[in-house]
């Protein structure tokens, strides 16, 4: 089923009053990635951030399991990532990915965003109207996944999806909600790069213990 049409059957659902869907009809793993994909098209033709964006190879849509229990969500591309058009590629990507094995999984059993899937200028954070185009994206990728649970990777992504002006020091390590799905804000592995000190990588460690804890794991 094409997204649109997928997402106006569930509009035309609620409004004659469907709130459930039986368990029978929860998509597949398979039908979750066609979603993706019609997404990933509908993102590159219509997208306002980046169809206006310049400087960038290639948009970066996600990458993963689209049935996974648990999701990451990072800034956006770096140059690594760009070149690619995959993301968490670069240094911090094999960080990540550490930290994925440590917790007893492996790239293939998540699914890892981004919050802008274009790379912003010379890597510079995301400014709010970049994130405020091209982030209901991201939701309509969170929406189809279902994830269990999220985790933010550092400021711009928690403070979206988190909907709070609260930086990333305050944020970690508590657990909030994207409508009804935890999320566990952390900090990026790209600053746990540049910070490595036995306090912030415990900081980490201790907010992805909540998360294992949580999924059972
Ligand atoms: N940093 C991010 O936030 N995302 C990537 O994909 C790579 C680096």
């Amino acid at each position: 089923m094409e997204y649109r049409t997928a997402q106006l059957h569930l509009e035309t659902s609620k409004l004659m009053g469907v709130d459930f869907i039986p368990i029978g009809t929860t998509p597949s793993s398979q039908d979750k990635q066609s979603l993706l994909d019609e997404l990933c098209v509908d993102h590159d033709a219509s997208c306002p951030h980046c169809k206006s964006a310049t400087g960038h190879t290639n948009t970066v849509f996600g990458t993963g399991n689209p049935d996974a229990s648990l999701m990451f969500i990072g800034e956006a591309p770096g140059m690594e990532e760009d070149l690619q058009g995959v993301p968490f590629v670069g240094a911090a990507g094999k960080k990540l990915d550490q930290i994925i094995e440590a917790m007893g999984l492996s790239r293939i059993d998540v699914y890892i965003a981004n919050t802008l899937k274009s790379r912003p200028p010379d890597n510079r954070t995301p400014t709010p109207d970049e994130v405020a185009a091209c982030g209901p994206y991201l939701k309509s990728q969170i929406e189809i996944i279902s994830p269990s649970v999220i985790v933010t990777l550092g400021s711009p992504a928690s403070k979206f999806i988190l909907e709070t002006t609260t930086g990333i020091t305050r944020l970690r390590g508590k657990w909030g909600a994207y409508k009804s799905i935890p999320v566990m804000p952390t900090y990026h592995p790209a600053y746990l790069l540049r910070n490595y000190t036995t306090e912030i990588r415990s900081q980490v460690w201790s907010d992805m213990k909540q998360v294992v804890e949580n999924l059972s794991l």
